[in-house]
Formats: structure tokens, sequence, C-alpha cells
């Protein structure tokens, strides 16, 4: 039998089969070699299962991952901790106000996306508070990267349907600070959505180890969604600093022609992502938000 991993919980884990949901516990064999921190088996794992005794499946093996999504663990720096793997996208919600558009914010989770190969969905919420031109020009940077994004109101309703049109199918998680609407949009999306998901969030808001109970949630429509618990602040991890301007799409052709080839286009003279961006070329909240990633990343 083959299952997707929904819940991961300790030693027990959840599994759908073919729209069934089994228990499983896995085969001790699985934990040899793995780093005690993180468990063999994630939510969003491809499983191969053997049926056991009850209701009690054995994991027997873990197919090979297409995506991960990670976040450097708390307390040490250069631990990556592994949240949900196999998600298809990630969504990262903002608000107009209340908490206020913060577009490094933005740019970092769309850096954690791609670094993680999740295609990022930009959803701007809340438009019903403020539908102002300023509010479009300022993320039209990423309209012009091509990326998926969504003006919404989930008090009005508007733009939900095109946005759980994109969550069709597809699993998705979802990120953002708190209070800017994700669970009112999950709530929108498929009524008791939201609550579901909230519930596992302030439970592990408290504390403990956040590998222990990441859900996908499935969708009526087809498609799950993958609560993120504890992240509110992505530390990203495991990107080099002569790496970072390959995850900022405007700005990696012109790399190619700075003097230096390890610029890292900060303060380099020809630097041609500077002289790019002078001509006005990128936008200067995504080169303000390079800068400031960049001063968080280990020198390497
Ligand atoms: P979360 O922390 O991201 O899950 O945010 P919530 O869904 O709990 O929403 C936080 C607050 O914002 C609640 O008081 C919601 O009623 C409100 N809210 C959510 N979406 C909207 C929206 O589109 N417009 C307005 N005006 N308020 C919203
Ligand atoms: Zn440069």
């Amino acid at each position: 039998m083959r299952g997707r991993v929904i819940r991961v919980s300790g030693q027990n884990f959840l599994v759908e089969v073919d729209g069934d949901q089994i228990q499983c516990r896995m085969r001790g064999r699985l934990k040899a070699g793995a780093r005690a921190t993180n468990s063999p088996v994630i939510a969003g794992d491809w499983v191969e299962l053997t049926p056991g005794d009850a209701d009690n499946a054995m994991i027997e093996e873990v197919l090979p991952r297409k995506s991960h999504f990670t976040r450097a663990a708390s307390g040490s720096r250069n631990y990556e901790q592994i949240i949900a793997v196999n998600i298809d996208q990630l969504a990262i919600v903002a608000s107009v106000r209340q908490p206020a558009l913060r577009l490094g914010f933005i740019d970092r989770a769309i850096t954690t996306a791609l670094r993680g190969h999740l295609a990022p969905i930009i959803v701007i919420n809340k438009i019903d508070l403020d539908c102002n031109i300023a509010i479009s020009e300022r993320v039209e940077c990423y309209q012009a990267l091509k990326y998926a994004l969504f003006f919404t109101s989930a008090t009005s309703g508007m733009g939900i349907e095109g946005f759980a049109a994109t969550l069709e199918n597809k699993v998705t998680a979802f990120i953002g600070q708190s209070g800017v609407g994700k669970s009112s949009l999950l709530n929108c999306i498929e009524p008791g959505l939201g609550l579901k998901t909230q519930e596992i969030m302030s439970r592990h808001d408290r504390g403990r180890h956040t590998t222990t109970a990441v859900q996908l949630f499935p969708l009526e429509r087809g498609g799950y969604v993958a609560d993120t618990p504890g992240i509110k602040e992505l530390h990203l991890c495991g990107i080099y600093r002569h790496d970072l301007v390959e995850y900022f799409a405007e700005m990696a052709p012109f790399a190619e022609n700075c003097h230096f080839r390890n610029c890292s286009h900060i303060n380099e003279p020809d630097c041609a992502v500077r002289e790019a961006f002078n001509q006005g070329l990128i936008a200067a909240t995504r080169y303000a938000s390079y800068l400031h990633i960049m001063e968080g990343l280990d020198r390497a």
C-alpha cells in the first residue's frame, strides 16, 4: 500500500491511503542513520505500508521527496529542521493594515519558498481596509516576477475564489505574521478549516518541539493545506552569501556582469547589480530586502 503521511506525532503517523486515514508506526530500521532531532518520516512523505494488527499499519519505506520546507532550529543557527515535505506551494499571507504591510517579510518568505522548491503565492489580505493604488504599486514587483499575486478580503469575500482555485489539488503551506488573516482566509475557503489549523497552532505556540504535529488538512475540493506551527520568523539557513542573489530573479542576470566573481553586490566597485539598481531596474524594496537578508547570513 502507498499513502501520504498527513500527521506526525512522536512515533505515531496518520497516513491517508485512497481517502482513508490509517494510524501507523514505522519500522525501526528507518531510524538508522537519521539525525536524532528530525524524524525519518515527515508530514507530506509518500510511504510504502504493510497492514498490521487492528488499524495499525507499518511504514516500511519513505519515497524520495520532491520538496522540503525547512527552518533553522531554534537555538543553533546551523541546524536545519524539516517541517514538511512534498509541499507544492507556499501561500505568503500579508495584510494591507493591522498589521501593516511588510515587504521584507514577503521577500524573506519568497526566498525560503524558492530554496525549498515551493512556488510562492502572495496574498495581500484585508483590502477592504485600504484598496489604495499605493498598495498595488508597492507589490507590483511580484507581478513583474510572475509570482502568483492575490488581493483578498476574508471579510467581504473579494478575491477569495481565485485564491481558492490555486489551492485545488495542491499541497499548500501557509505563512504570515499573526493577525494578517490566515485562519479567516481558510474559513472562507472551507468553513471550519481555519479553526482546525488554529487549534494546532496555538497548542504549539506554548513551546515544545515543533516537528511533532505538523498536519496536512485535506480540502473538500482536492489538495491539502499544511499548518506551519511555530513559524513566526523565518530564519534562513542553508544559503551561502554568494548564492543569495540567485533567489532574487530580477537581480541574478546582472550578477553575471559584476567585475568580481564573488561580488556580494553590496559595495564592490563595478557591480552590475548596483548599477542596475541605480538605473531603477530593480525595485528599491527588493534590493533593501536583499541587503537585509544578507546581513543575517553566515559568512562563507
Ligand atoms: P491569523 O492570525 O493570520 O490567523 O489571523 P486571523 O484570521 O485570526 O485574523 C486576525 C484578525 O483580522 C481577526 O480579527 C479577523 O476578523 C481580522 N480579519 C481577517 N481577515 C480580514 C479581512 O480581510 N478584512 C478585515 N477587515 N479584517 C480581517
Ligand atoms: Zn555585484
